[in-house]
């Protein structure tokens, strides 16, 4: 389909972006194009004015620092899974995107506009949490960080404000000593029915802690604490203690139905994701 009338302008500059976005309270930011654009042609979105922001140096790019990994939201997917440090630092990115949808979709879809997208089904969300990541946000007043924990607010909704932009994703180091992604793909878009991101800490042979992000399974991508917990608490990636931790980790969530996957087909993906994914990282050494 055609979407309605727009004007587009590409933005010189992040302050640039913020001006035009203060002046139109119904603009929008388009990165890769790959969630809004396809939106926009069915007329499920409309926007008199589109601000490109895909380009912008000062959004793309990976920075190494000693304590943290910087990220520029306009980073793509592709450039994501193809940086060799990022790999060694972080394995965990590269495997995710590695498995989002095909070349093309990774070569302008961007790690910032997927989660700003905040699709419940994406998978960039589940990494972000599992690797407790904040995310840095610009409005014209200043610059907040936002705990990955906090940023997925609701369906298809983040903590980023009509007005404001998400420049950076942070990402502590040193990161996870093991770690491990499971995904049940849809077999047409690719997106996740049910995922699991597992990031485990060790010291010696036990694990210490970890994190847990779950996405596709329900309105938001979550972290799964209560699960957490039980890493902390002498846990040994036998089955059996992979079996209670996975009991836990589901309790409270309302699952999504669509005609791909009913709440309870979901819930038992989501349980057999999460099983595999502590199973390889507990295998990881
Ligand atoms: C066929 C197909 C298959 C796909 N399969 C998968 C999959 O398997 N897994 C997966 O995770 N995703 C999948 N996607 C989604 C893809 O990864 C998108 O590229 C991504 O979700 C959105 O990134 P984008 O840069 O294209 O964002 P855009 O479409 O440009 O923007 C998305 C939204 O984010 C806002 N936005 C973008 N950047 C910023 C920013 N820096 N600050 C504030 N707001 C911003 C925009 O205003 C818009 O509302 C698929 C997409 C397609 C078309």
């Amino acid at each position: 389909m055609i979407p309605y009338p727009v004007d587009y302008v590409r933005a010189t500059s992040v302050a640039h972006a913020l001006a035009m976005l203060a002046g139109d309270s119904e603009a929008k930011l388009l990165a890769g194009g790959h969630s809004l654009i396809p939106i926009m042609k069915l007329r499920l979105a409309s926007t008199p004015l589109l601000i490109d922001i895909g380009r912008l140096p000062e959004l793309r790019g990976i920075e190494i620092h000693s304590d943290h990994i910087a990220i520029g939201a306009a980073t793509t997917h592709a450039e994501l899974g193809d940086h060799l440090r990022l790999s060694e630092l972080s394995p965990l990115i590269r495997i995710a995107a590695d498995v989002i949808a095909d070349p093309t979709v990774r070569n302008r879809g961007t790690l910032g506009g997927s989660l700003v997208n905040a699709d419940p089904s994406a998978d960039w969300p589940a990494v972000m949490l599992a690797l407790d990541a904040r995310m840095e946000v610009r409005g014209v007043n200043g610059t907040r960080e936002v705990p990955a924990d906090a940023f997925f607010v609701g369906l298809m909704s983040s903590a980023v404000r009509q007005d404001e932009i998400l420049t950076r994703i942070l990402i502590p180091l040193p990161g996870p000593d093991r770690v491990a992604y499971r995904k049940f793909r849809h077999p047409a878009s690719g997106y996740a029915v049910a995922a699991a991101a597992v990031a485990l800490r060790y010291a010696g042979n036990s694990c210490t802690g970890g994190t847990i992000g779950m996405t596709g399974v329900a309105e938001t991508a979550f972290r799964a604490h209560a699960a957490e917990a039980e890493l902390s608490r002498g846990f040994t990636g036998s089955a059996e203690d992979i079996a209670r931790l996975v009991e836990t980790a589901f309790d409270g969530v309302t699952p999504l139905e669509d005609g791909f996957a009913d709440g309870a087909y979901r819930m038992q993906l989501a349980k057999v994701m999460l099983s595999r994914a502590l199973t390889d990282a507990v295998r990881e050494s």
